[in-house]
């Protein structure tokens, strides 16, 4: 069984990060990823608030930078999914790949897209509905849109996805939006963004693709009808903590419990980034987490 000082599981800003500071402090260091390195950050087009980079960088762009220096200090990594971890001296880490054991874990699984659980979303996933406006706003050019949410992700893929369609219909359930003061100026001020508030999905139709959207007011529950090609959901983010749940201490909301020194309830096992509870979940916070949970690593090893 392969043995490592530290493995790091999720390869988001929080996982690299961590990943640079343990293994170019020179710990024997595993980094396991079961997608792309860069987590939800390779999504957005650019990233504007992430310091150094004044004209904003694309996330990708970002993602390679960081992936890049961390794979100069020697990290391992694997492409692999963990499905479980069980606490000891060492601790065990199960992936689809293999059975690995670590003196000390960090978590930085992240998270990933919530649902709007209605009748149609699974059915037209990849014909009209998604969930990442950069992957596949381009596919609407020209095109009627609904973004669904009033966060800072749905207010920005509104205004990404005003670039190539025709309209961008911003369906949310309240009258307020989330998102940063900014983000609602900008979407304020593009014609082709149209606000639709008070309102919630009940159904999304087409044949072979998406063709409309069945909508219910929340305060009438009167029902209406748009007709779109795309639907963009962007209601949130969920932690992906299945493997973790029953081993650590979990918020009500799913979120790993942790100290200011990024411990979680289980001496030698770290959570970092989107997955533990408060986190901020900005790319800059995640940072900071791995940066954090790593130097606990090194200063704490057995928590
Ligand atoms: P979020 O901030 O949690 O917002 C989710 C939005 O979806 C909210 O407006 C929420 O409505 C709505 N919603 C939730 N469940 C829903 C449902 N079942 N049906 C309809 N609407 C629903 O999520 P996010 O926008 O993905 O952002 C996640 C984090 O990433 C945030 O911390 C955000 O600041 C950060 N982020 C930052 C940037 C940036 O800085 N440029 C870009 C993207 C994301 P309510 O408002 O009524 O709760």
């Amino acid at each position: 069984m392969d043995s490592y000082e530290v493995i790091i599981i999720g390869g988001g800003p929080a996982g690299l990060t961590a990943a640079l500071y343990t293994s170019r402090a020179g710990l024997k260091s595993l980094l396991i990823e079961r997608g792309i390195f860069g987590g939800q950050m390779v999504n957005a087009r650019i990233v504007e608030n992430y310091p150094g980079f004044p004209q904003g960088i694309g996330g990708l762009d970002l993602a390679l930078l960081m992936h890049e220096q961390a794979a100069k200090y020697g990290v391992e990594t694997s492409t692999a999914d963990v499905t479980s971890i069980s606490p000891g001296k060492p601790h065990r880490v199960i992936t689809t790949e293999h059975s690995l054991e670590a003196k000390a874990i960090i978590i930085a699984a992240g998270s990933q897209y919530r649902r709007l659980d209605v009748p149609g979303e699974g059915q037209f996933l990849g014909r009209g509905v998604s969930y990442c406006a950069t992957c596949d706003g381009p596919l609407f050019r020209g095109e009627q849109v609904a973004v669904i949410g009033g966060g800072d992700t749905a207010v920005s893929d509104a205004l990404e996805l005003s670039q190539y369609a025709q309209k961008v219909y911003l369906v949310h359930r309240r009258d307020q939006l989330r998102a940063s003061k900014v983000l609602q100026q900008r979407a304020f001020a593009e014609p082709k963004i149209e606000f639709v508030w008070n309102a919630v999905v009940g159904e999304i139709i087409g044949e072979q693709m998406v063709q409309a959207l069945r909508l219910r007011d929340v305060n009438t529950r009167q029902l209406s009808s748009l007709n779109v090609a795309g639907v963009f959901v962007a209601v949130g983010l969920v932690p992906n903590n299945k493997p973790f749940a029953n081993v650590l201490q979990i918020s009500e909301t799913g979120h790993i419990i942790t100290d200011e020194l990024l411990a979680t309830s289980v001496p030698g096992i770290y959570a970092a980034g989107d997955i533990r509870k408060n986190s901020p979940r900005q790319i800059v916070s995640a940072v900071g987490d791995g940066a954090t949970a790593a130097l606990s690593v090194l200063h704490h090893p057995r928590g």
